[in-house]
């Protein structure tokens, strides 16, 4: 992290340093005299400051990386559709971001020839298969697995479905593949907010971990369907959900207004204690062909069908239940939804036909620029 980064990272670290307060104005204040703030504004050139360093330099201030951090976290306007843009179609330097890059040659390795870049201004080499670059196996062969997993294949089903294609890749990969990349991204996307509603409900399901019975506790925002955490416990009657409530206000970065749960009585207390009296608490009782409880039932209905998958998990704070978390949000279309995935309701757009490979790409940039 070189100096200038440093001082944004501690700026972000103080409160009310930066808001936005119009679709394309931010306001970021200054280090040197709180009294002071710079407007950041977003143009069809990127983002210009009003900072001495910025009109001086021409380059990103310290102003303008904290904006980026803002809009990179999606924790500005309700009407901000954030965008996981596709990585490697933007052209841009792996390491300082510039646009001035040149081809530079090919590398070889097992599965062809890859194109080399150099940055004409950090002089750095590079290639553009972020994510996947020490793997002989295409992107689409990992990121195919990993769907076909997340839809309820077992690893032994997809080696069979690979090597029917000619593909020889054993289930020992796959499962390496899917511990893997499920960790890189569900770090990248916890930190992006969705914008959701304001009423949450929670439920546990039981499933098999190891051939015990766990229960795993999830909560869900009533509007977009939207994933929001999950927590496991042991048993059902004598468990906290403290844990799950503080995950739960992390992910949505609020406290809901209504919050709908079962009858048990382990929410209610949790409710009081970690989002306040504010927040409203109904206990909705299970009627069958109840409408208003399908929501929860269906990623519960998700969760239990791939119960036989998940035999996989070998201990409580697996990956395999983030990944699942980033499949149902972020690839699977919702019929409830017209169609929509729940994160494409929470106004996070993913481009790319391929979204494991676009989430892959910017989940593995942004772990080597947080380093
Ligand atoms: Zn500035
Ligand atoms: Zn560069």
């Amino acid at each position: 992290m070189n100096l200038r980064e440093q001082r944004a990272k501690q700026m972000m670290e103080s409160t009310g340093y930066a808001t936005q307060f119009e679709s394309t104005k931010f306001k970021v204040r200054s280090q040197t005299n709180p009294e002071k703030f710079y407007i950041v504004s977003r143009t069809g050139n990127g983002l210009i400051c009003e900072c001495m360093d910025h009109i001086t330099r021409k380059a990103d201030c310290k102003h303008i990386k904290i904006t980026l951090e803002l809009i990179m976290k999606n924790k500005c306007y309700r009407n901000n559709i954030f965008r996981i843009m596709e990585r490697s179609a933007l052209n841009l330097c792996k390491y300082c971001d510039s646009g001035r890059i040149t081809k530079k040659g090919t590398r070889k390795n097992k599965n062809g020839n890859v194109q080399i870049f150099k940055c004409l201004d950090c002089k750095k080499k590079f290639s553009t298969n972020y994510g996947f670059e020490k793997t002989r196996f295409d992107v689409n062969t990992i990121t195919g697995a990993l769907q076909m997993y997340y839809s309820g294949m077992s690893t032994r089903d997809i080696s069979n479905h690979y090597e029917m294609m000619g593909i020889e890749v054993s289930c020992v990969t796959i499962y390496e593949w899917i511990c893997k990349y499920s960790t890189m991204v569900s770090k990248y996307l916890n930190e992006i907010v969705p914008r959701t509603g304001n009423w949450v409900r929670a439920d546990e399901v039981w499933i098999k971990v190891n051939g015990e019975q766990k229960y795993l506790f999830a909560s869900m925002d009533d509007d977009t369907r939207y994933w929001l955490a999950s927590d496991m416990a042991d048993t059902k009657f004598q468990h906290n959900a403290d844990n799950l409530l503080k995950l739960t206000k992390e992910a949505i970065g609020k406290n809901p207004t209504q919050f709908i749960t079962d009858g048990l009585p382990a929410y209610k207390k949790s409710s009081k204690r970690i989002f306040g009296k504010k927040t409203q608490h109904t206990r909705h009782i299970h009627i069958q062909g109840d409408m208003n409880n399908n929501k929860m039932e269906r990623l519960n209905g998700e969760i239990r069908d791939r119960e036989k998958v998940f035999r996989g998990l070998k201990k409580i704070d697996t990956p395999i239940l983030d990944g699942m978390k980033a499949y149902y949000n972020f690839t699977k279309k919702h019929g409830a939804l017209k169609g929509k995935t729940p994160s494409e309701e929470a106004l996070i757009k993913v481009d790319g036909k391929n979204r494991w490979k676009t989430i892959i790409q910017n989940a593995s940039l942004h772990k080597a620029n947080s380093n």
